[in-house]
């Protein structure tokens, strides 16, 4: 048996980032992975602005202030956002706006709340520090710096900062292509009638919203026939134009089933069995592209087979298909962040394989466990907000720390 790191381990060793990159609009790219870091060609903001609406002044022209506690300015000009100021006259104020550029020769706003306007003079009753309610030239970004880098997968605020700096278009890499099939002569789909023996065929809807929500290309085959010709060929068709083929069912131990032979036979297959629960049974792969046998590895498409089981697919999707493919979008951060939170529940019985066990944060902070933690209950994966990561041989008790991975590291 594997440990649940050994496998991430294997199958992130194998993931080099796929070839292929485009220009797209900034508009278009949410979620998209950069393949070049942007580089600002500008400061943020691009000018000194005032950060109130008040008197733009010199501190110098204050000197007497302190005796008289006030001072008082003739008003030389009036610089709303957006345009172009004249320097500032010595010994005047300038009337300005949040977000106008300051005038040269100015270095501080005084709000106009601290001020008394009389036609066309200011009398001034704070006196401020040099840069007070000046937002200086490039305090954001400085032109020239990195502000997001390559690797980076782009979310909405990252598109507004790629915006800030006036991109339009950004360098990214293309969607991963990934081809998907179930297999399982009990499997029927929505729809369709369910005869005795037969179950609906829930992971193609949990797999392809996940490999949606990944930012794939996707192609689904649906239910592919429990046929070994059947199966060489979908994988074969499969190979031509996907980075990975995942399937799913039938790569338990013992299994009569044509998804390893199929595999085999197209290409290469590792089975592992893992120490984790629920998944355990995990395929790792890859089917030649084209008929010639003995083809150089990189004209190869991965395979991934999952277990069928619903929480089992859905568990080892989000902890190895989900780096693996990240890997390939060429993603520099594919490992989830974890929390250290409290269980509010004891689990008395240890495991000897690594548990991910669906739990929800509750009001108070802590975690309630899902009382039914089968891999078949699919009902835990809706009801809780993530998965507890629990060592192997590790019994819960009321009050401890355990790790826990929310599904809003994994589900997107
Ligand atoms: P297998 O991995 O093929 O041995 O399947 C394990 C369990 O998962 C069996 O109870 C299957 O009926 C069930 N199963 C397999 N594929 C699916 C699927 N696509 N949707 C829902 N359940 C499935
Ligand atoms: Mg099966």
């Amino acid at each position: 048996m594997l440990t649940t790191a050994e496998a991430l381990a294997t199958l992130l060793s194998a993931a080099s980032p796929i070839d292929g990159t485009e220009s797209i609009a900034t508009l278009e790219a949410l979620n998209r992975v950069l393949s070049a870091d942007v580089i600002s060609p500008l400061d943020v903001p691009p000018m000194h602005t005032s950060a109130m609406d008040g008197y733009a002044i010199r501190v110098a022209d204050l000197v007497d202030f302190a005796a008289a506690g006030n001072k008082r300015l003739p008003v030389s000009q009036r610089i709303p956002a957006g345009h172009a100021p004249e320097p500032l006259k010595p010994g005047t104020a300038a009337r300005i706006f949040t977000g106008a550029t300051v005038p040269p020769g100015a270095d501080a706003i005084v709000m106009q709340e601290q001020t008394e306007a009389t036609g066309d003079q200011v009398t001034i009753l704070h006196s401020p520090q040099p840069g007070e309610w000046i937002t200086a030239q490039g305090a954001d970004i400085r032109s020239g710096s990195v502000i997001l880098p390559a690797g980076t997968r782009l979310t909405p605020q990252a598109l507004g900062l790629a915006a800030s700096v006036g991109c339009a278009t950004l360098a990214v890499r293309r969607r991963v292509k990934v081809a998907v099939f179930f297999t399982g002569d009990e499997l029927t789909m929505p729809g369709e009638p369910l005869e005795p023996g037969a179950i609906y065929n829930s992971n193609r809807f949990t797999l392809c919203g996940l490999l949606d929500k990944l930012g794939c290309d996707v192609t689904d085959y649906g239910i592919v026939a429990d046929k070994l010709d059947a199966t060489r060929a979908t994988l074969r068709e499969a190979a031509v134009a996907h980075d990975l083929i995942l399937t799913c069912g039938g790569v338990s131990v013992g299994e009569e089933d044509h998804v390893k032979p199929a595999v085999e036979a197209e290409g290469r297959l590792s089975m592992w069995q893992i120490a984790m629960k629920p998944g355990k049974p995990l395929a790792f792969g890859a089917v030649r592209r084209g008929a010639a046998l003995e083809e150089a590895p990189a004209s190869e498409t991965f395979f991934i087979g999952l277990p069928g089981n619903p929480v089992s697919s859905f568990a080892t999707f989000l902890l190895f298909v989900r780096p693996f493919i990240l890997s390939l979008a060429g993603v520099q951060t594919v490992a989830p962040r974890m929390l250290s939170l409290r269980a509010d529940f004891t689990q008395s019985k240890a495991d000897r394989r690594n548990e991910f066990l669906r739990a929800r944060i509750n009001p108070a902070g802590g975690l309630d466990l899902f009382p039914n933690q089968s891999s078949a209950v699919l009902t835990s994966t809706v009801w809780g907000d993530g998965l507890i990561d629990n060592p192997p041989n590790h019994a819960i008790s009321a009050g401890e720390t355990v790790r826990f991975i929310p599904f809003s590291e994994l589900l997107n």
